[in-house]
């Protein structure tokens, strides 16, 4: 079996994010960046499929600019076995994100397809939801188990209040939640023998999709920061100063 796993280049997650100054995006001027941790699970789950001998082939994509070079060497290290780069230095959206990946499943014909819940950098969960209606494929998002037997998928979600268990037709597409595996960390001969592995770059136009965005950002702001708080020492002031100071009670 085929796995596609989709990994994207995000600022790493230790960083603390500073907007820039013409409130136009966040500051990346020597900013580490890092994989995505919820792709890293998923490169994690599908270096795992092949250990246990379900998976054949692990093939991981990351769309973006020539940098994510990076983060794809980092998953063939991981154990994925080759990689392919979309090449793009445009601000993509979700929909050409996921319209790019369609490309990549049209092309490559995988049986499963791995993507993380969300991006730390966007937050945007949605790109799996959108790749799954542009395949036509089913969905087990926010996967915190995943068993394959033959020719479906039995994904374990996690559901408000608990777990619910779906059953898939392969293909289809899973994305990560936290709780699926702990990732490893490449080894360092593992770091070595990635720098041989294939991976091809290719363009939003060799793959015949157009990237052109229908939402344009206007403004990004740091949160306004929190004043901060004090001890009160008796529940009886707590009280007190709910009811006359904060006025909430
Ligand atoms: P999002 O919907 O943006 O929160 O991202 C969810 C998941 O979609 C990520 O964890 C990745 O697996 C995938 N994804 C999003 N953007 C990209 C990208 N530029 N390149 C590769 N994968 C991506």
């Amino acid at each position: 079996m085929k796995v596609l796993v989709a990994v994207k280049r995000v600022v790493d997650f230790n960083v603390k994010v500073r907007v820039k100054a013409d409130n136009s995006g966040v500051d990346l001027a020597n900013v580490k960046m890092s994989m995505n941790p919820f792709c890293e699970i998923a490169v994690e789950e599908a270096v795992r499929l092949k250990e246990q001998g379900v998976a054949s082939e692990i093939i991981v994509v990351s769309i973006g600019r020539s940098v994510a070079q990076e983060q794809l060497r980092t998953a063939l290290a991981l154990g994925a076995d080759r990689a392919i780069l979309v090449e793009s230095a445009d601000e993509l959206n979700s929909l050409a994100v996921a319209k790019l990946l369609k490309a990549v499943v049209d092309k490559e014909q995988p049986q499963l397809v791995i993507l993380g819940k969300q991006a730390i950098d966007s937050d945007n969960n949605q790109t799996g939801q959108m790749l799954a209606a542009l395949t036509g494929y089913g969905q087990g998002t926010f996967a915190s188990n995943v068993e394959v037997s033959g020719d479906s998928l039995a994904v374990t979600r996690e559901v408000d209040g608990g777990a619910q268990t779906v059953s898939l037709k392969l293909p289809a597409i899973v994305t990560t939640d936290l709780r699926l595996n702990e990732p490893r960390y490449a080894s360092l001969p593992n770091i070595m023998k990635a720098k041989k592995k294939p991976l091809e770059v290719l363009t939003p136009d060799a793959l015949g999709v157009a990237t052109t965005s229908s939402v344009r950002i206007l403004k990004v702001e740091a949160p306004a920061t929190r004043s901060a708080g004090i001890k009160v020492k008796s529940v009886a002031e707590l009280v007190e100063k709910l009811k006359n100071e904060a006025k909430v009670i």
